[in-house]
């Protein structure tokens, strides 16, 4: 029986705002330690109350218009009731039936193609305090720091079709997130927790089964497995002639299996009414537009931009989004190359494409290797994109080989210095004298000459055998241009 997954995700990402989303206490995105961000606000005393926080309402309008949903004119916060110990009023402020943004779609690519994934809508609530659980569950210990603070959920329509597509649509999710700058949407550090509906339908099937739910997946893998897990475990219940039942299941990575969970209450037990102590929201077409306005530059507009403005290929554009310093720096060197062909006398304006390709290609290699290591050992990027650019362009004219490029990277970074002085100083300039390297080239001619023989006869193979002679003799600062130039004239049959 061919049977075909069925996939909503709703995501939970919690905003960096710098105070929480009812209170003036500081969001410490759990950087603090338990319960000393906390007031009588966000712990729920009776009297207090909630004052919504601006800049978390505008940053999930954002969101919503990065998503393209159609922002309400109209919203409010609602009261959901369930009882807790992390819920400190005995109900969460969240918004049940006017969220601020409703109906959008994202657009993702899978396997090359365009695959458009609806959004139901997004809303905002306050997050839960922390329960944490001490070893073998003996007692269990409250932080309210996370209390109160601001949550946005993003609830996607069935529209996603296989586990790999849920992780693509994750992650090009984080990347807004971040390109807004609302959340670092880190998935195991829980600033973003996903959790995924799922059921299985026949073919051309329309009506959708219960679906399982599984509950706050915290790593892109995670959600693939997990996903895959429950698609193996639907399918052999379809089998059996046994349709599942709607269900809540959580995740264990070590087992690598869902597992039963409690069963949700349904909308009705949750007592839903709106929140009293806030005044509904209306938006007038002005503030509307205002936010749009304010939209950055998505990765998906940045990743075309790459590609049509500076010639780079899908899989260049695609890493320089992944790193959104690396994509600064390329940008800036750019313009330092664009600014070449008026300083410079030997660069002409249809040399910069050129320049522009190359540049794109040494900085996702050996610069993004250093970068990383550098990175990562906490030290400062020294190489300016000024001088990275002089770099490119000493490559680009065979002033050095590609051989020198990774010696000449790391001491530019150690000693800050620029690119000509760097090659003269570790003594990495390629010889292109004709003269000196034809001496080389016959020297090495005359200690090969089987080698030569066999590549009069048309085994081509033995001339990269010589250029590696030649290299070995100059340290592997030859031009190897010139050197095979030399080396084809030098092994031509003769008549
Ligand atoms: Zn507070």
């Amino acid at each position: 029986m061919k049977l075909i997954p069925v996939i909503g995700l709703e995501i939970h990402v919690q905003l960096k705002t710098k105070s929480k989303m009812f209170c003036a206490c500081k969001n410490v995105l759990g950087d603090a330690n338990p319960n000393t961000a906390i007031c009588p606000i966000c712990l729920g005393y009776p009297g207090t109350l909630p004052v919504p926080n601006r800049q978390a309402i505008e940053w999930t309008q954002l969101a919503g218009a990065a998503l393209n949903c159609e922002l309400a004119k109209h919203a409010k916060f609602d009261r959901k009731s369930y009882f807790y110990p992390d819920l400190p009023k005995g109900y969460q402020i969240t918004q049940f039936e006017e969220p601020f943004c409703l109906q959008g779609h994202f657009s993702i690519i899978v396997d090359g193609k365009e695959r458009s994934i609806g959004i139901t809508r997004i809303h905002l609530e306050e997050d839960a305090a922390k329960n944490i659980h001490t070893p073998h569950e003996k007692s269990t210990l409250i932080d309210y720091n996370r209390a109160g603070t601001p949550l946005m959920e993003i609830v996607t329509e069935p529209d996603i079709a296989s586990p790999e597509e849920a992780k693509i649509f994750l992650q090009e999710l984080q990347r807004v997130m971040r390109t807004l700058g609302i959340s670092d949407a880190d998935m195991e550090s829980g600033q973003m927790r996903c959790d995924a509906n799922i059921s299985l339908k026949k073919k051309d099937e329309i009506t959708l089964h219960p679906k399982t739910e599984i509950k706050n997946i915290n790593s892109f893998k995670f959600v693939e497995k997990a996903l895959l897990y429950e698609i193996e475990r639907q399918s052999a219940m379809w089998e059996e002639k046994e349709i599942p039942q709607h269900a809540t299941r959580g995740w264990n990575s070590k087992t690598g299996k869902t597992v039963s969970q409690r069963t949700k209450e349904a909308a009705a037990d949750y007592r839903y009414f709106p929140e009293a102590d806030i005044p509904p929201f209306v938006f007038e077409e002005a503030d509307v537009q205002n936010i749009i306005k304010a939209l950055p530059e998505l990765p998906w507009e940045a990743r075309e931009r790459f590609m049509k403005e500076y010639g780079l290929t899908p899989v260049q554009s695609e890493l320089l989004i992944e790193n959104t310093d690396l994509a600064h720096f390329f940008e800036d060197t750019y313009s330092e190359i664009a600014q070449l062909d008026k300083e410079r006398s030997d660069i002409a304006p249809n040399d910069i494409p050129h320049l522009a390709t190359l540049a794109a290609k040494v900085l996702l290699q050996e610069f993004r290797l250093m970068w990383e290591e550098e990175f990562s050992a906490g030290r400062e990027i020294r190489i300016t994109p000024e001088n990275f650019a002089e770099l490119i362009v000493l490559l680009k004219q065979g002033k050095i080989n590609s051989n020198a490029v990774k010696p000449m990277l790391l001491e530019m970074q150690r000693t800050g210095g620029d690119p000509d002085a760097v090659m003269q100083n570790l003594g990495l300039a390629q010889v292109s004298d004709t003269v000196e390297l034809e001496k080389i080239v016959q020297e090495v001619i005359s200690e090969n000459t089987q080698v030569v023989e066999s590549i009069k006869t048309g085994k081509e193979a033995g001339l990269q055998f010589l250029m590696g002679q030649v290299m070995a003799k100059t340290k592997g600062k030859a031009n190897p241009k010139i050197v095979m130039e030399m080396l084809r004239k030098a092994t031509r049959k003769s008549n």
